[in-house]
């Protein structure tokens, strides 16, 4: 006999469908015999099928037809009812067994009283208790009940009374957490405990496989609550169906198997946070995997938390500086927004939002780098490049690589964004990378396929929008009423073959405030960071953008277009007039002037003083070639000579005139400085190039 049938007359039961109404069921069947076609053919409308079952069968029979018909399993109604005969036949007793595990055996009179508590909670008699012996309770009794079970044992309440005192200190003593206090909390929650039988719903695992598990029993288990298996592992619904519940398991399934217990928590998923998570390495659910030790944690946060309201937010200001010149001048980034990182794999993606994190360096911005699916040893790199840096110390990384199970890489950035939470409410401002979605997508993907979700298009899940949606608008700039903080999110994405119109990459790109798109062909050609200036936007950093910045920045977008442009018209002409040399000079001169390499930031005065400079034309008369050294010379310059410039930017924020007319002057001056020297390392370098001419002459003899 097939589950399902089984399954049926179980219900039939549990309806309380007696035979006789069956009998008379199964009478009309035979009598009309076209009924049973039309409910066995799929060819026939549901609405069909309901309409003739509620004219003409019996109103308590009703449900169960119309189950089957909705479900295309009237075929199995003979089966059903000689499976529903066969149960009768038991003892009624027989499906209504509790079971009682137990260290010294219950004598009569405990019998009685738990036969007495067991009728007075479900109100049935009769119920069969069969005494199973287990040591591992260390002493008293422990019930089970259909999905339900009692614990009266000692390692059970040991348990319980470990969780109240979680509950108390953490919970219910509010902000008290003082020693004293915590030790007086503790003595008198110990005083009052009160030994109570606990209980709760435990189901089984009917399947499990590749991260999932199915389980039967806990029904009352809702979306996001954690749940314990036998084997110590926890899970977390996933999805509840008609029979049974979906888990995702947050640790290896090698241990669980058909039949292991699932005990319900009744608390969302979730990660605990703190302070002390900064400088350190964690897994998705907070643990840490640095080696370093336990974390001092001062509060839990759920993984998945309403975005703040329009109401709680204030509009984005405040800058976040990149350092990087090509962005925080063309595509600024305020405190706050969404700015994705797009491209093609190895176009330095990741580099951006490390720069990104290693300028924040003083600037009291908390830095989270959410790791999905990436391999360890890049993650294990990239820790290493924010200490030698002295970064990690405001940074904390929240790792799942590649070997991590999918739902671990699925729940990684939720962790991630609570804990920028714990923080932001705080009032503090946040930097979060998401490193990368495109994995995070694939990793949901995995789940929600063995979960058996329909596939849409390019395979993912109908939801997985809201999945990206739902993370990013929890970045926000809270109004000072709500905490005042702030979540800037800077997520990545990674197309193929540059092609931004899949699904996931439109999907983020509808979602966030604008995109740095990355383009390899830049990138080979040296061109780093490979910023593709036509495809770039952002659309609210400019609201952030300090005066002298906007000022400063106002033309660079226009010229690079109209090089660009130009470049391609002129690729194959000789023969140019003035103006457009001229175009194409300052053109080239701005291109060279955007390469920057990595951990190489530069401040918000500088990149002001540059960009002054190349709009005076001060870059075009130098060789594109030299460009990089003399643009690395003349930082140099302000910043040991002329500090009192970059001061007065920085503290002014503003660009008078007197200050463009100041700096222009004193690149002016390092030039004549520069002409001088270099005249030197002119005689310097023709030098060299005799004495390696020389020893090429003596070369060739030699060989002769
Ligand atoms: P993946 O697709 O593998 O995640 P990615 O797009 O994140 O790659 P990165 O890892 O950031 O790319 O960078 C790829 C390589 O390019 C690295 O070796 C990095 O050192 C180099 N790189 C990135 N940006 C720059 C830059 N501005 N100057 C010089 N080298 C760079
Ligand atoms: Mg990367």
């Amino acid at each position: 006999m097939t589950q399902k049938v089984t399954e049926y007359a179980l219900f039939l039961d549990k309806c309380g469908i007696t035979k006789e109404l069956l009998q008379q069921t199964s009478g009309i069947l035979d009598a009309v015999s076209e009924i049973r076609l039309e409910f066995e053919s799929p060819a026939v409308s549901i609405e069909k099928k309901h309409i003739v079952i509620d004219r003409v069968f019996p109103e308590k029979i009703r449900n169960f037809l119309k189950l089957l018909t909705d479900n295309g399993d009237f075929a199995l109604y003979d089966d059903i009812l000689a499976a529903f005969d066969e149960n009768s036949q038991k003892p009624k007793e027989a499906g209504k067994r509790a079971v009682l595990s137990y260290v010294e055996k219950p004598t009569e009179d405990q019998l009685a009283r738990i036969r007495d508590f067991l009728e007075k909670e479900f109100h049935v008699s009769g119920i069969e208790i069969i005494l199973r012996e287990n040591p591992d309770l260390k002493s008293g009794f422990q019930l089970k009940y259909g999905a339900r079970e009692y614990d009266w044992s000692e390692s059970g309440r040991l348990a319980q009374l470990k969780e109240r005192l979680v509950k108390t200190v953490f919970q219910e003593s509010g902000k008290d957490f003082s020693e004293e206090g915590i030790i007086s909390i503790l003595q008198s929650s110990v005083e009052d405990f009160e030994l109570e039988a606990q209980d709760r719903e435990v189901g089984v695992v009917t399947w499990v496989g590749d991260g999932i598990a199915n389980v039967d029993g806990i029904d009352h288990a809702g979306y996001g609550e954690v749940v314990i298996f036998d084997c110590g592992i926890n899970g977390m619904v996933q999805d509840v169906r008609r029979n049974e519940i979906g888990v995702i398991l947050f640790g290896s399934d090698t241990e669980l198997h058909e039949g292991s217990r699932v005990v319900r928590t009744g608390r969302m998923a979730g990660i605990p946070v703190g302070k002390d998570f900064l400088g350190r390495v964690v897994n998705a659910l907070g643990d840490p995997i640095d080696g370093k030790g336990e974390i001092e944690t001062e509060g839990f946060r759920s993984m998945e938390f309403p975005a703040p309201s329009i109401v709680d937010r204030k509009s984005v200001s405040v800058p976040m500086e990149t350092g990087i010149l090509a962005i925080d001048s063309m595509f600024p980034i305020g405190r706050g927004q969404r700015e994705l990182i797009i491209g093609d794999r190895q176009t330095g993606k990741t580099s951006i939002a490390l720069d990104a994190i290693l300028n924040q360096k003083g600037k009291d911005v908390i830095c989270i780098y959410a790791a999905i699916g990436q391999k360890a040893s890049t993650v294990a790199q990239l820790v290493n490049t924010l200490k030698k840096h002295d970064a990690l110390s405001y940074t904390t990384v929240v790792c799942s690589t590649a070997s991590d199970p999918s739902p671990l890489q699925y729940v990684a950035p939720y962790s991630a964004t609570a804990l920028a939470e714990y923080f932001m409410y705080r009032g503090k401002d946040v930097l979060i990378v998401y490193d990368d979605l495109s994995k995070h997508a694939v990793a949901y993907r995995a789940i929600s396929l063995l979960l058996e979700r329909s596939p849409g298009r390019e395979a993912y899940p109908g939801d997985v929008f809201y999945l990206h949606s739902r993370l990013l608008e929890r970045s926000a700039r809270l109004s000072p009423e709500a905490g005042g903080g702030s979540i800037t999110a800077l997520p990545i994405i990674e197309t193929q073959a540059g092609d931004v119109s899949a699904y996931i990459p439109t999907n983020v790109i509808s979602i966030t405030d604008g995109q740095i798109y990355l383009e390899s062909e830049l990138f080979n050609a040296g061109q780093r960071p490979a910023v593709n200036v036509g495809l770039s936007v952002s659309r609210v950093g400019g609201a952030a953008q300090s005066k002298a910045m906007k000022k400063a920045a106002g033309s660079v977008r226009i010229d690079l277009a109209q090089y660009r442009e130009m470049e391609v018209f002129t690729q194959f002409s000789s023969d140019l007039d003035e103006g457009t040399k001229k175009q194409l000079a300052h053109g080239k001169a701005l291109m060279e002037l955007l390469k920057q390499p990595l951990g190489a930031s530069l401040s918000m005065p500088e990149q002001v003083v540059l960009l002054v400079c190349v709009g005076g034309g001060i870059f075009d008369q130098i060789p594109v070639e030299k460009i990089g050294d003399y643009k690395n010379a003349l930082i140099t310059y302000y910043r040991d000579s002329r500090n009192d410039i970059l001061k007065e930017i920085e503290n002014g924020g503003v660009l008078t005139d007197e200050i463009k007319s100041e700096i222009l002057l004193a690149a002016g001056e390092f030039a004549k400085e520069a002409d001088d020297t270099g005249s030197e390392d002119g005689t310097l370098e023709q030098q060299e190039e005799t004495k390696e001419a020389d020893a090429d002459a003596i070369e060739q003899q030699a060989s002769e």
